[in-house]
């Protein structure tokens, strides 16, 4: 006999938690299947060590701007060791974290893979559930690399097993996994060259932040070779090194980072004897309610294909108990307006169109920017000047703000509240009539002319 649950959620994550704890909290019987590391991507393999890596590379940067300061500071280099196994420890922590969590909702974890046996039941090893509804919540993984030798790169997850820093390290990407990453090997000390098909990193996002994050990793010793197509991958003595299709070979290295792309992880769930259909590019096709083409069937988060960010799995999830389980009809996620950070040196912090899309959705005539580009005032008395950059894109004859972009010092933490604003429909008037805090350089935003 079946094990029976109102809700079965396959995937431990951001938004298999989120979800199965929400609709538990409502009183609905739910039961979560994970097969890896509680938590998922963003705690074990994602958002949560590379903050933690990216704070310590800040920090590396901060020691040299500190000398600029007037203080003696001899550093004596650093422990990677020490930092990978207290990060380690944090992230530990927080997995035993999350399974409270589940406890305290009385909410099962079957530890190991589920597939589906048909509409309505999963089995899990030998165990066989039933559930009325079931969440798909299985997440993504990195695309690895097709060319020959390939498979001597390490991807994001390998990046999280690095016992030391690699002395040379050639990633190749141009996401903002990509940049992250080569951000925070470079500011620990690694000599980083970054690979990318096209002449800029991070294309979707507005062209002054592509432009800007491209020139900041040059600016910060990193070599980026644009045009570069992988062909082959070799181990030459102690080294790597790349062939590129045009025949180019980079200098070598002694630790390759794929960082081009994610996938869903779908291939081993028996979606179709659950008749869950696939879209075009392999993700799960839900509707604006996460729901697939079997009905009693929903997706939330990466495995979607859709704003991969751990917020946005979380609201989905949530969003969707609220509504089969706490009575709101019609509540679900809004994927407009989602701000999101990258984690560079400095930050990017993002929400809206960009330039390119308001003209495009909008038309030239309705669209107007108001920019900003300055040194902030951290870098008055440091040797390294990152320059801050900001764009608010506007349109109609209200000037509602539909695009608000900045990179700069301090970019992460600004852009929060400035999200809730554009989300709440605000005009540049507004922003004009907010008095400034001074001094700081999130005051630009309200000051531009
Ligand atoms: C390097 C990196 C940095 C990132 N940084 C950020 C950031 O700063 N901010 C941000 O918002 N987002 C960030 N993300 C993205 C974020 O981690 C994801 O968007 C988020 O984790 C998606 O949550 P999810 O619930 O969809 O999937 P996941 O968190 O990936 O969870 C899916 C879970 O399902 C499990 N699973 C899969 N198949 C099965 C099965 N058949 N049976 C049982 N269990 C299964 C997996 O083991 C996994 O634990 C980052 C991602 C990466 C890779």
């Amino acid at each position: 006999m079946p094990e029976n649950y109102d809700l079965a959620v396959v995937g431990g994550g951001s938004g298999g938690l989120a979800c199965a704890q929400r609709a538990a909290e409502y009183g609905a019987r739910a039961v979560v299947i994970e097969s890896g590391r509680l938590g998922g991507t963003c705690v074990n393999v994602g958002c949560v060590p590379k903050k933690v890596m990216w704070s310590a590379a800040e920090l590396a940067a901060g020691l040299d701007d500190a000398v600029d300061y007037g203080f003696s500071v001899e550093a004596r280099g650093l422990d990677f060791g020490a930092l990978k196994a207290k990060r380690d420890a944090y992230v530990a922590r927080l997995n035993d974290i999350y399974a409270a969590n589940l406890g305290k909702r009385n909410v099962p974890l079957l530890r190991g893979r589920a597939q589906f046996t048909g509409a309505h039941d999963l089995a899990v090893g030998d165990r066989a559930l039933r559930a009325a509804r079931i969440v798909i919540a299985t997440g993504g993984r990195p695309k690895r690399p097709r060319f020959p030798g390939g498979e001597l790169c390490i991807d994001s997850d390998g990046f999280f097993e690095l016992a030391a820093l690699p002395a040379r390290t050639l990633i190749a990407g141009s996401g903002y996994v990509a940049v992250e990453l080569a951000g925070i090997l470079a500011g620990l000390g690694s000599r980083v060259t970054l690979a990318i098909r096209h002449d800029h990193v991070l294309r979707s996002f507005d062209a002054m932040l592509s432009e800007a994050a491209t020139r900041g990793l040059r600016d910060s010793g990193i070599e980026v070779v644009t045009g570069a197509r992988s062909a082959s991958l070799a181990r030459r003595g102690g080294a790597l090194e790349l062939t590129l299709e045009d025949g180019r070979v980079l200098p070598p290295v002694d630790c390759m980072l794929w960082a081009a792309g994610r996938e869903p992880v779908v291939d081993d769930l028996g979606l179709a004897k659950a008749g869950v259909g696939l879209d075009a590019r392999g993700f799960i096709e839900v509707d604006a309610y996460q729901q697939t083409s079997a009905a009693h069937i929903f997706a939330i988060g990466d495995v979607t294909g859709r704003l991969p960010l751990t917020p946005v799995a979380i609201a989905a999830g949530r969003r969707l108990a609220d509504r089969l389980y706490g009575g709101m009809e019609g509540r679900h996620l809004d994927y407009e307006n989602v701000p999101t950070v990258i984690f560079t040196h400095p930050p990017i912090g993002t929400v809206g169109l960009t330039e390119g899309q308001a003209r495009a959705r909008l038309g030239d005539a309705a669209v107007r920017t108001y920019t900003a580009n300055f040194l902030p005032m951290y870098h008055a008395l440091t040797t390294r000047k990152p320059r801050a950059q900001m764009k608010l894109v506007v349109a109609g004859e209200e000037e509602r703000i539909v695009g608000l972009h900045v990179i700069g010092e301090g970019a992460d933490e600004m852009l929060q509240g400035f999200a809730v604003a554009v989300k709440m429909g605000a005009r540049k008037r507004d922003f004009d009539d907010t008095v400034a805090i001074h001094p700081t350089s999130a005051e630009e935003f309200v000051t531009m002319r």
